[in-house]
């Protein structure tokens, strides 16, 4: 039987590391072709090119997700090289968690820029595409900090809870156009997140955390082939899932 996966363009925001790099090696290994976009240009580089010595096609074009304009570019360079999307990613996000008296406030406007606004960007440069050709798969990352709060995690909190919001209110407009959309929410996974933490004791702490109970970036990767495997007339929209040892 065909891979359902074989063909499938998939474009990939933070995809020079972690959740992002691991989903473009097994998706490739699936026949996907995939479109890493990052800032780390050397990174995404030597993914590929790995991805390309396993027979597997992939490339990559240097994007912050900050600026709209690189998604668009992004998303045009997946067009002009296979033709079409057919699904997004919308991956690329940090996490410099601090105390609200701490008053971090450019840490604060980082997380809203790359978690909120950087997945609103990837949403608006794949609609209008995925809208003509009535169909497409937008896939965005909340977390568990997307469904709970804690200290020190209010303003990574509130962007995830803001990506979950967002694509509930995506899913019911795109309905019409035959698009599916699904966000995932991971627990603790062994990337290099905990490092994107600006202050020292908090970066410390959530590395310990990390090294004690984190899973392989691979646990995600499953999880959005399960998602995209699926037949067109299924839509999964919610995945939330965590270490077996993770309690929080
Ligand atoms: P990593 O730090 O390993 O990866 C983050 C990715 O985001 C990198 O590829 C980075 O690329 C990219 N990125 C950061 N800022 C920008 C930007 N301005 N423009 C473009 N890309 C950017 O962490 P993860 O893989 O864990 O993170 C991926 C997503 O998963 C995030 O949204 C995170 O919140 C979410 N998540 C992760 C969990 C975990 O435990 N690991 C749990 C729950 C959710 P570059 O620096 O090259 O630009």
């Amino acid at each position: 039987m065909n891979d359902p996966i074989k063909n499938k363009v998939l474009v990939i925001t933070g995809g020079s590391s972690g959740l992002g790099e691991a989903s473009a090696r097994l998706l490739a290994r699936h026949g996907a072709r995939i479109v890493l976009g990052a800032r780390r240009m050397e990174r995404m580089q030597a993914i590929i090119e790995s991805i390309q010595a396993e027979g597997g096609e992939a490339i990559a074009v240097q994007t912050d997700v900050t600026h709209e304009e690189q998604v668009r570019r992004l998303v045009q360079a997946a067009i002009d090289q296979y033709g079409q999307v057919d699904a997004l990613l919308n991956n690329a996000g940090l996490m410099p968690q601090s105390l609200l008296e701490l008053g971090r406030s450019e840490d604060w406007n980082r997380m809203i820029d790359v978690n909120i606004k950087g997945v609103l960007y990837g949403i608006a440069a794949v609609l209008p595409h995925m809208r003509e050709r009535k169909s497409g798969h937008i896939i965005n990352v909340s977390s568990v900090a997307g469904h709970k709060v804690r200290a020190g995690g209010a303003v990574y909190s509130a962007t995830k809870h803001a990506v979950r919001v967002i694509s509930e209110g995506l899913r019911q407009e795109v309905k019409p156009y035959n698009i599916r959309t699904t966000v995932i929410s991971p627990g603790a996974v062994d990337t290099e997140l905990p490092a994107s933490a600006t202050v020292g004791e908090v970066r410390d702490a959530l590395q310990k955390y990390y090294d004690e109970i984190a899973i392989p970036a691979d646990s995600f990767a499953r999880t959005l082939l399960f998602a995209m495997s699926q037949p067109e007339d299924v839509d999964i929209n919610e995945i939330l899932f965590r270490p077996t040892r993770q309690e929080y």
